[in-house]
């Protein structure tokens, strides 16, 4: 589905990746472990072009989205959710996701209505359609950021650490309704620091640090036989 060849990415003279290559099938959920200042969320921004990459190339199915000119075609196919929530903070949470609908999707205001409680009772807050940003917990803040991406019906989600700004008890909820998405076989893109998550619902771990992939694989055996040790030293945060 996702398709990722030999990406290259500078900020001036900070080389940050230098030759990143994976791909991502339909269904599949892929993690991206790595230190701070890695390159991570780099690779993700390349994905959406939020920064177009030096070098490399990016196919989202049989078109190469480095290249077409209709990038915003391509955002449409792709959720995001973001550490930060990214919020409106003037609209409920039934109108944060409906906001797309109706905006970008062109769909009628009972329709767009009707998708997101439906997605919203997806990450279990229907009752919350009516509260606005303010009166939720970050944790439930970003279960509206996981049914607003939902709600576009996207062919796969890119999640930027969408837990590290949260509590550890409002971590784990948000953690139950990415878990439960990706047994419902959604293809997702993963860069998190939870490593229980990243053990446990990842079909694929991938350890990256200083701009490469040092190894990826399955998680099970990343976390028990790596062959590099500083996978080791990393999964289980000695250094
Ligand atoms: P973290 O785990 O802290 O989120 P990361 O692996 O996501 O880290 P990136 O955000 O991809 O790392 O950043 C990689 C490097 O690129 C860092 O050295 C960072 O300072 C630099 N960088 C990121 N964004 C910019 C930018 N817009 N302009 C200049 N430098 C940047
Ligand atoms: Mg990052």
């Amino acid at each position: 589905l996702l398709k990722i060849e030999d990406l290259h990415h500078s900020f001036g003279s900070n080389q940050v990746l230098k030759g990143v290559s994976f791909s991502l099938n339909k269904g599949e959920t892929k993690v991206i472990v790595g230190p701070s200042g890695t390159g991570k969320s780099t690779i993700l921004n390349n994905i959406i072009r939020l920064v177009p990459p030096d070098q490399g190339k990016i196919y989202l199915e049989d078109t190469e989205i480095t290249a077409t000119k209709k990038i915003n075609e391509v955002r449409q196919q792709i959720g995001f959710v973001f550490q930060d929530f990214g919020l409106f903070n003037h609209l409920t949470a039934l109108g944060n996701i409906m906001v797309g609908l109706t905006k970008v999707k062109k769909m009628t205001k009972q329709a767009a209505a009707e998708l997101a409680l439906n997605e919203l009772d997806r990450v279990g807050l229907k009752e919350f359609s009516d509260s606005y940003p303010s009166q939720l917990s970050g944790g439930q803040k970003q279960r509206v950021g996981i049914a607003r991406a939902l709600a576009m019906q996207p062919k796969l989600i890119l999640f930027d650490e969408p837990t590290s700004s949260l509590d550890p008890e409002l971590t784990g909820e948000v953690l139950k309704v990415m878990r439960n998405l990706a047994e419902d076989g959604m293809t997702m893109l993963v860069v998190t620091h939870e490593m229980g998550f990243a053990r446990s619902v990842a079909d694929e771990l991938i350890f990256m640090e200083g701009g490469h992939i040092i190894e990826q694989g399955d998680p099970e055996q990343l976390f028990t036989e790596p062959v590099h040790q500083r996978t080791r030293e990393f999964l289980f945060q000695l250094t």
